[in-house]
């Protein structure tokens, strides 16, 4: 049996999920199995919502917090839905949507950033869509 949860909590995700799918503004952004996603995320987005989970133990001034906003649905970007908010965007980004490509068997990930030293990386059927 399997059940599917769409949440915006983290610790939820982190305590009940096997495998976790990454959304924004309705495109898979990452795949993972949970521990990989929080150990190891690899699409900006992941990240910076990792990174914005709060910290007791850390002492800070100000929440980490992703620049910009979500994009309208009349007003997607014709690229990466993320390019706009992303620090790491270059000119590939906002031409094409990125391909979902495998980091490992079981983590994909629709963004260049990570592919530019990895040339061996391959699209499956499952996520060329
Ligand atoms: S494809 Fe480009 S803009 Fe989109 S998340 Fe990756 S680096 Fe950022």
């Amino acid at each position: 049996m399997a059940l599917m949860l769409i949440t915006h909590d983290l610790g939820v995700i982190a305590e009940i999920a096997d495998r976790v799918m990454v959304l924004y503004a309705g495109r898979v952004a990452e795949t993972a199995a949970v521990e990989t996603l929080f150990d190891a995320p690899a699409h900006p987005y992941s990240q910076a919502l990792l990174a914005s989970i709060p910290n007791l133990a850390m002492r800070r001034d100000r929440l980490a917090t992703i620049d910009g906003a979500v994009p309208t649905v009349g007003a997607m970007p014709a690229g990466c839905r993320f390019a706009p908010r992303c620090a790491h965007r270059r000119d590939a980004c906002v031409a094409t949507p990125p391909r979902m490509r495998l980091l490992s068997p079981q983590h994909g990930v629709a963004c260049v950033k990570p592919y530019a030293a990895a040339p061996a990386a391959r699209v499956t059927p499952e996520f060329a869509r």
